[in-house]
């Protein structure tokens, strides 16, 4: 017998998110998600599939501060420049 405890799917979905940022041990039960994504198909797709989602998302967001940034540093020096 496994003193693992088993738990259902939607437990291991809700914890993804941690999965994917590796850092499943913040989770509730890092032990039980992880036997239960050793033999359980449909959660391993899941996170493989947010696991992609996620990277798109980060390089997204990163595009958009980059271009913010610049946008606020361009005006920052035209601003100064201007002025002298
Ligand atoms: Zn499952």
């Amino acid at each position: 017998m496994s003193h693992i405890e088993e738990i259902p799917c939607i437990e291991v979905l809700s914890s993804v998110v941690f999965i994917i940022e590796g850092v499943v041990e913040e989770s509730q039960n890092p032990q039980a998600i992880a036997s239960h994504l050793n033999t359980c198909l449909a959660c391993q797709a899941e996170v493989i599939m947010n696991k992609r989602c996620i990277c798109c998302y980060k390089m997204r967001y990163v595009a958009h501060v980059m271009k913010e940034l610049l946008k606020t540093y361009t005006a920052a020096f035209m601003k100064s420049y201007c002025a002298k």
